[in-house]
This record gives structure tokens, C-alpha cells and sequence, in this order.
């Protein structure tokens, strides 16, 4: 594995604004939020980008999911709405290689993204 910022994040040796752990993830504040609710929700194990999900995978993203519409609620988005998103490789913009679902709400999100 690369030296890899979310790995160390993970591993709490990067600090963060962390809003939930477990076994599995770690969901955190976006260190420059674009929305006035702005988390990242990863795994602890290190996936680069969602091209590299594997068979087996499925439950993880599931959890990572309904993680995310947990955190909206309590947030008090559920009812509002929210936006999740991954971003993949170079045109997605993604600049952290290690796979994260974005939380995004508290505002109007626009459509399409740009
Ligand atoms: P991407 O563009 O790869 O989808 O998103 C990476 C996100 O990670 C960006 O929104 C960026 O602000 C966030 N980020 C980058 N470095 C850090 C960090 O050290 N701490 C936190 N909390 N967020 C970070
Ligand atoms: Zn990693």
C-alpha cells in the first residue's frame, strides 16, 4: 500500500473531526467542507478508487451507505436531502486515493454537478 493520508487518518495518526467509527469505517468533517454539512465516509481498509472494489465488497459499500444516510439524520438532512458522492480518477476530480463517499447538505446542491 501506498503511503496513503486516509489510511493514517484511519489509524488516528493524522487528526481528525471525527463523527463515527467502527470495525469497518470512519466517517470525519472535509477539512475544506464545500456544504455546511461536509463528511467523508471511508473504509479503514485501503481501496484506492472505486475501480478497485472487488466481489465481496458489496456489504462494505452497503454499510458505508447506510451509514451516510445515518449521519444525515442526524445531522437533520433526512427530510431536507443530502447528496453522496465518489469521485473516480481524473476527470471525476478525485485527489485522495483511497475511497470516499461524500456527505454533502445543509444547502442547495446543484444539478448537474459541474
Ligand atoms: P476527492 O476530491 O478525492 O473526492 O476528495 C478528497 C477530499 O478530502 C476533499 O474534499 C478534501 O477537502 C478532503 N481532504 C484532503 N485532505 C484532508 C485531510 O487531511 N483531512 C480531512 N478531514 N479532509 C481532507
Ligand atoms: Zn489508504
Amino acid at each position: 500500500m501506498p503511503d496513503c493520508l486516509f489510511c493514517r487518518l484511519a489509524a488516528g495518526e493524522v487528526p481528525a473531526s471525527i463523527v463515527y467509527e467502527d470495525a469497518q469505517l470512519v466517517a470525519f468533517k472535509d477539512i475544506t467542507p464545500q456544504a455546511p454539512t461536509h463528511v467523508l465516509i471511508i473504509p479503514r481498509r485501503h481501496i484506492a478508487t472505486l475501480n478497485d472494489l472487488g466481489a465481496g465488497d458489496e456489504a462494505l459499500v452497503g454499510e458505508m451507505t447506510r451509514r451516510a444516510a445515518a449521519i444525515a439524520k442526524e445531522q437533520g438532512l433526512a427530510e431536507r436531502g443530502y447528496r453522496v458522492v465518489f469521485n473516480c480518477n481524473a476527470d471525476a476530480g478525485q485527489t485522495v486515493f483511497h475511497i470516499h463517499m461524500h456527505l454533502l447538505g445543509g444547502r442547495r446542491l446543484g444539478w448537474p454537478p459541474g
